[in-house]
């Protein structure tokens, strides 16, 4: 039948550059851009707006943010309000694709105003007896991905997202997808029965920012952000001081500085408590390339085990 065979060829000489080619996605941030090429494998170019050591919370979309969004043909975005310049890029690109918001699904975690009543469980604020700070640690608590069941659903999303735009590799992404969820448990497994030794005393905290209010939750500890949910904001003398006070008290042991926040103001609680820096975590954004913290298991591997060294002292 050379007619349906050289029909046949014709097709699939114009297929072939098609199948050749990268589907584009655009990720809103690194550790989301990570997740795309761990599901998407070869077939995805995946393209991430802010990049390692970016801070989400403050950044400015550029130009070439529009092009790039324009040219995609999936979009990843954290969602929970964490991104809250896309909307705006969005529209200025008149990106036709489609779009995937990671944290759909994911139980979100509410963080109270100290006004509030006091009936948070294990992540408790800053406690201010006094009302003249604007220390507002209040909304809807963007950083899921800091629970890694949280990342299971993430990836989930990615994978089917992926398949809408490129149903020819649909298996493929569920493969990889099934096979990274696998990985990821193994190490929350690992990683849940270290936590669970630490006495009550060895589980406070005190970080940057409230980048971990679902690693808390999710490895039962306290971990405070002195900042508050955004970098946006810093904090007032008064809210400071509130906490300098706190620590004290409760004798909370370590601190952290983060990868994306100046470390002056933790600095500044360790000269003033006996609480001692216990190395850098890594909240809203991986390390470069090349180091310790350049894959999201890697960036969770890092802070899980800073957390227990500084915490696992006697
Ligand atoms: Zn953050």
């Amino acid at each position: 039948m050379p007619l349906i065979r050289s029909s046949l060829l014709t097709l699939g000489l114009l297929m072939s550059p098609l199948a050749l080619a990268k589907v584009p996605v655009t990720a809103t941030f690194s550790i989301l851009g990570d997740l795309v090429q761990q599901v998407g494998g070869d077939q995805v170019a995946v393209s991430t707006l802010v990049g390692p050591d970016g801070d989400a919370h403050v950044y400015q979309p550029t130009p070439q943010d529009i092009r790039t969004l324009a040219q995609s043909k999936l979009l990843v975005s954290n969602g929970l309000g964490f991104e809250g310049w896309l909307e705006r890029l969005d529209s200025a690109s008149g990106f036709q694709g489609v779009k995937v918001v990671a944290s759909q699904g994911v139980q979100p975690h509410q963080m109270q105003d100290e006004d509030e009543d006091e009936d948070h469980d294990t992540h408790q604020q800053a406690g201010h007896d006094h009302d003249d700070d604007h220390h507002h640690h209040g909304g809807i608590d963007p950083h899921a991905w800091n629970n890694p069941a949280n990342v299971l659903i993430y990836v989930d999303n990615i994978a089917r997202g992926l398949s809408q735009v490129d149903p020819e590799h649909a298996s493929l992404y569920a493969g990889n997808a099934a096979r990274y969820k696998a990985k990821l448990q193994q190490l929350d497994a690992d990683f849940r029965a270290r936590f669970a030794k630490l006495p009550a005393d060895r589980r406070r905290a005190i970080t940057s920012h409230d980048a971990f209010g679902y690693l808390a939750q999710a490895y039962q500890l306290t971990l405070i952000g002195a900042q508050g949910l955004s970098t946006e904001s810093e904090p007032s003398a008064a809210a400071i001081a509130g906490l300098i006070r706190q620590i004290r008290s409760e004798k909370i042991p370590a601190l952290f500085v983060e990868n994306i926040s100046n470390p002056n103001l933790i600095q500044q609680i360790e000269r003033e408590t006996d609480a001692r820096v216990g190395g850098e975590l890594y909240s809203d954004a991986l390390s470069p390339a090349g180091g310790e913290a350049a894959t999201y298991l890697a960036m969770l591997e890092h802070n899980l085990n800073t957390l227990l060294a500084a915490l696992e002292k006697p």
